[in-house]
């Protein structure tokens, strides 16, 4: 491994480090989340992945179908599609879905035997069935976060053979202050159902109400877990028409075929959008525990990207780093990465509660506090 974890007694707390040197593009580190959720309304969207891993389980040609409302569209280069429906299975007692046995095995032993909710068991009055309605009311699409985070990483400890060592994996994740947890938590919930915190927590309780897990289902236990989710949980998304577009992009064709299959993939994109809107992806969220020690900076060296459209996470390496120099990536998005010092701090303040002081931000500390332009129209909005 070119990397190992450091751990710093100040606020800093865990950072990732080259131990030597690592050229431009190489894959730094691969992991699987500890655990892994599908958004709620997303789920309800019928985007059909393991519910283990994200791994899609229809292939491009229904997913395009679905996606543009036309049953009888027929995609071409079927071979260019990755889903393999031959190892797919579900959950016998509740009919979850999975891309594999395996899939199915390993959600079952580290979560799943407590949270199945099984179909003589959905009456639409099941705890589990009343915190997903609870859930939905207060956060439309495009979601960002889940409860159900939570709710899997208390089963995972609620299952685990050594529940103090699967304690101690959770509270490695809790370095805020009360203070940052609580402004955390009411960045995860919002203005609205801040208020709302303690239903949550009952509703999670009638789920799990476990001797083993009490820590966490107190005020401050519940709050520090909100807190969790809210700085680490990392988005992910998987698409079997993106799949299946990448390998075709690779097919050796002919000029005219080319632009033949480019015009009937705008024309799928504008039948897509015109049918579903904006969210084309199967969407989630999950944890991860060596990603969760990287810290950001707003000229990372390294970033994250998902090669195997599920949830295994890859980080590689965007320029030749050093031994001894610290691995980052970039927590902000595409364009809010290319903000102003000031708006990008900002950002960072709110949804991380941290002062960047990465190269970039110090070398800019001369520039005026001026908000980037196109984020004066959000700003005025707050
Ligand atoms: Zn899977
Ligand atoms: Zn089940
Ligand atoms: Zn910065």
């Amino acid at each position: 491994m070119a990397f190992e974890v450091r751990i710093f007694p100040n606020s800093k707390g865990k950072s990732l480090y080259a131990t030597s040197h690592i050229p431009m593009g190489t894959l730094i580190l691969e992991e699987d989340p500890i655990v892994y959720c599908q958004f709620s309304w997303n789920a309800l969207c019928k985007y059909k992945a393991c519910d283990n891993c994200l791994r899609p389980l229809e292939t491009a040609e229904e997913n395009v179908r679905r996606l543009m409302g036309n049953p009888l569209f027929e995609l071409p280069y079927p071979d260019c599609c990755q889903t393999d429906k031959n190892n797919s299975t579900s959950c016998d007692l509740c009919g979850n879905e999975y891309c594999s046995e395996n899939c199915k095995i390993s959600a079952f032993n580290q979560y799943h035997k407590v949270l199945c909710l099984q179909s003589r068991e959905r009456n639409n009055s099941h705890p589990i069935e009343l915190l997903e309605e609870a859930w939905k009311n207060m956060h439309y699409p495009p979601e960002t976060s889940s409860i159900f985070l939570i709710v899997r990483l208390l089963a995972n400890i609620v299952q685990a053979s050594n529940t103090d060592e699967a304690i101690q994996k959770v509270l490695s994740f809790c370095h805020k202050s009360v203070n940052e947890e609580a402004q955390l938590a009411h960045k995860f919930l919002g203005d609205k159902f801040i208020h709302q915190i303690s239903l949550l927590r009952e509703m999670v309780a009638n789920i799990l109400p476990n001797p083993q897990i009490s820590q966490f289902l107190t005020p401050e236990g519940f709050q520090s877990l909100l807190a969790l989710i809210g700085t680490n949980a990392q988005g992910v998304g998987s698409s079997p028409f993106s799949a299946w577009r990448q390998n075709v992009e690779k097919l050796n064709l002919s000029s005219k075929d080319r632009e033949k299959i480019n015009n009937i993939v705008d024309t799928i994109y504008d039948d897509m959008y015109a049918h579903t809107g904006d969210f084309l992806n199967s969407e989630g969220v999950a944890l991860y525990l060596k990603q969760s020690c990287i810290n950001h900076s707003c000229d990372p060296n390294a970033e994250i990207k998902f090669l195997h459209n599920n949830s295994r996470l890859f980080l590689v390496a965007l320029k030749d780093i050093q031994p001894d120099e610290e691995i980052l990536i970039s927590y902000l998005g595409e364009c809010e990465i290319n903000r102003s010092r000031h708006s990008r701090r900002k950002l960072l303040m709110e949804n991380y509660i941290f002062a960047c002081e990465c190269s970039k931000c110090l070398e800019e500390i001369d520039q005026l506090d001026v908000t980037s332009e196109e984020d004066m129209s959000t700003e005025e909005d707050n």
